[in-house]
């Protein structure tokens, strides 16, 4: 088969993209692109010619199969296509629909003109990767649709509809039905009126403020701090205003080389993959047959399973909501109805949208009314014989076939699902909070979790737009038996000298969304503190600080009490430094014997994030996380780890695993230097200069 065809309709010769599903521009089908457009060239009875894709897209750009391969650079590349395609002295239309996506919409714009239906989705998402169109879209775009509005879109990444840029020359005809023959009658039009052929690269780009491109580079440089990408995309519009096309071109491609060695976009691509990668498991085919979920059900309606109904709900699932008492029903679903009201002040929902959603949601107090869900989810207290009662009253309610999920955050699932007649229907599902903004979701695949449960909770992530992440049964899971190591760090700081807002500083200025203090207010500290009073009897070798009880002690269990590690105006999340904190760890401090020192950023982010690293590996080792990279999506997409750094792993990979390693050994003759004794695998990988897989 080829990857363009190639037929003609009187003088237009008509080529069709063919490379399902998605028309990327892989060799194959640059190459075929290439031959039919020298045919047509060559053939003196065709006049026209129009590029179209066939199935549901135009073009989605770069073939990200082929990313790293030498197919990615093979000739003809989509530069020389390009060139081809503008210089050619016959007029060249794209007819788009579905999408023209990065290098699929560089392609329609080295084009002399452009129709598209309506709704077709127009971009250049490369800053999403860490890098820049590469092909001359930062030239040819600002010339197209205007400076201000080119900007935008390729600092942002984000699509725009056809119909929007009608009138510009980006789309010259918007075609209302059949787009082939829109194309070809505007192709025909074209030749009747012997309308000259119009190359963007000779027109002219301009801004009407000169203070423009200074405001938008201080405005990228707040809103995207620690990724270089924005700043060069400004560079290279910038260059489209102010030099000759040709000169400008060569600012596109210094910028782009300039990124795509850098360290924040193999981290973005890195991501990028990873979100991919951890969608497959290693041993579960994927035909495997998920059930499909038209139907679900949640017990317990606090802060997790309102927000798991309404995930649900968002996703058009009908969903029966479950309480111990009407009381707390009530307090449920009325707390879900504020969420939404919020949702629609802010003007991000309409009333109607709401009033569907609340619709899907179901409140009850009767088990008979959970038996015909597909998947039925405990979001109760986090307690083993509480999980217990409801799994067994769950078992003998849901009908044949149906998936149990359970929230627990570290509970052992395999205990819960033993109490059940169906251990394979049996999954964790680890939403974080709140479950309705998060994208994380853990999969927890218990010893006896069947394939096809698991295959319908990860199809169901996806249902959920949610990222799911398979982790085995372990204490916390990946993410939260790593962030206790985090935490644990962060709270012998405060015992070793440092305050919470210089920690949480120290890690905010290194890319974190959140420091951990200012986290952990916001999550509510007796959480933690829970967790700690079950690890002082089950596991005495796990060290912690006293600061973080004392703190609770206090009733200061975070925002919600409108004090934590910091104060709250009332109202307010905005984390203020607390005296009476700081004289807290003071008193402690001199209790304890410890004498303060001064600790500096770079000891505070290293331990924090090696500290990470450390379990991470551990938790590698034992086969609790499937691949390193799911470790690493963990940490982006439920922890607030910075996206250009790649995630914990990566990161240790980028530092150097030796050098990760040396630190920690000189940690290890610190304040609680039994924390620092190396995963074997991080030893082993750094002694033999390896990589975690
Ligand atoms: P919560 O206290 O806000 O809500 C628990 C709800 O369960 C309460 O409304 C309670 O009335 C109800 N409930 C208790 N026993 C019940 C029973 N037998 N039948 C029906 N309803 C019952 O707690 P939460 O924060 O929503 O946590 C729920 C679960 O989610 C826990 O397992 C927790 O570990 C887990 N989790 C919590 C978070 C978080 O950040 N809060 C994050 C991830 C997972």
């Amino acid at each position: 088969m080829h990857a363009a065809d190639f037929s003609t309709r009187g003088a237009v010769a008509v080529i069709s993209f063919n490379n399902p599903p998605m028309n990327t521009l892989a060799h194959a089908l640059r190459t075929a692109v290439l031959g039919h457009l020298q045919k047509a060239l060559a053939d003196p009875a065709v006049r026209a010619v129009v590029l179209i894709g066939g199935g549901r897209a135009f073009c989605a750009g770069a073939e990200i199969r082929e990313f790293n391969s030498p197919l990615a650079v093979a000739a003809p590349n989509l530069r020389e296509l390009i060139a081809l395609i503008e210089a050619s002295p016959k007029p060249v239309v794209a007819a788009i629909h579905g999408f023209a996506m990065g290098g699929g919409l560089e392609l329609a714009m080295g084009c002399h003109y452009r129709v598209a239906l309506p709704g077709a989705q127009l971009a250049l998402p490369e800053v999403k990767l860490g890098i820049l169109p590469g092909a001359g879209g930062t030239q040819r775009l600002p010339r197209a649709l205007g400076v201000e509005r080119a900007l935008d879109m390729i600092v942002s990444g984000n699509a725009i509809a056809a119909r929007d840029a009608a009138g510009t020359a980006l789309v010259d005809r918007i075609v209302e039905g059949d787009l082939l023959e829109g194309a070809v009658g505007f192709a025909e039009k074209l030749l009747a009126e012997g309308r000259p052929l119009r190359r963007l690269r000779d027109m002219a780009a301009s801004v009407a403020n000169e203070g423009f491109f200074a405001e938008a580079r201080a405005r990228a440089l707040k809103a995207h701090r620690g990724y270089p990408a924005p700043a060069k995309c400004i560079e290279a519009v910038e260059a489209a205003v102010r030099l000759p096309f040709d000169e400008g071109v060569k600012v596109e491609r210094r910028c782009f080389d300039e990124l795509i060695e850098g360290p924040e976009s193999k981290a973005l691509r890195h991501a990028f993959f990873g979100e991919r990668t951890v969608g497959k498991v290693p041993g579960l085919p994927e035909d495997t047959p998920a059930r499909e979920i038209a139907s679900a059900a949640v017990v317990g309606a606090g802060t997790m399973g309102g927000g798991i109904a309404m995930v649900f709900a968002n996703a058009g699932i009908p969903v029966k909501l479950l309480e111990m008492n009407r009381e707390a029903l009530d307090r449920g679903v009325a707390a879900i109805r504020r969420n939404y009201a919020g949702t629609v002040a802010r003007g991000r929902l309409t009333q109607a949208e709401m009033d569907e959603r609340m619709a899907r949601i179901s409140p009850t107090l009767a088990y008979e009314d959970l038996g015909e869900a597909d998947i039925l989810v405990e979001a109760v207290f986090e307690d083993m014989q509480v999980k217990k009662d409801v799994l067994t009253r769950l078992d003998r309610t849901a009908k044949a076939g149906a998936v149990l999920a359970t929230n627990t955050s570290t509970l052992d699932v395999d205990r819960i699902a033993a109490t059940t007649s169906r251990p394979e229907a049996v999954v964790g599902t680890h939403f974080f909070s709140p479950a309705n903004v998060m994208r994380l979701l853990e999969i927890v695949r218990g010893a006896k979790t069947s394939g096809e449960t698991l295959a319908t909770a990860m199809k169901l992530a996806k249902t959920l737009g949610k990222t799911g992440v398979v982790s085995g049964v372990c204490d916390g899971f990946i993410g939260n038996r790593m962030l206790e190591r985090y935490l644990q760090q962060a709270y012998f700081l405060l015992d070793e000298g440092a305050l919470p807002q210089a920690v949480d500083k120290a890690l905010e200025n290194w890319g974190m969304a959140m420091g951990p203090f200012a986290m952990s207010d916001m999550a509510g500290n007796d959480i933690g503190w829970h967790v700690r009073k079950r690890r002082y009897l089950e596991r005495p070798e796990f060290a912690y600080s006293k600061i973080p009880d004392r703190i609770c002690e206090l009733g200061r269990f975070g925002q919600k009490t409108g004090a934590g590690f910091y104060r709250y105006e009332q109202g307010s999340r905005t984390p203020i430094p607390d005296p009476e904190v700081e004289k807290l760890i003071a008193d402690y401090r001199r209790e304890a014997g410890l004498a303060p020192r001064a600790i500096g950023e770079e000891e505070i982010v290293e331990r924090s994030i090696f500290a990470l690293v450390n379990e991470g590996a551990r938790i590698l080792e034992e086969g609790i996380a499937l691949r390193s990279v799911d470790i690493d999506i963990v940490y982006l997409t439920g922890y607030g780890f910075p996206r250009y750094r790649g995630g914990p792993m990566f990161y240790a990979e980028s530092v150097g695993l030796k050098k990760v390693l040396a630190a920690m050994e000189s940690y290890r003759k610190g304040y609680h230097g039994e924390c620092w004794s190396a995963a074997p695998l991080l030893a082993r990988l750094a002694a033999e200069g390896g990589k975690f897989r």
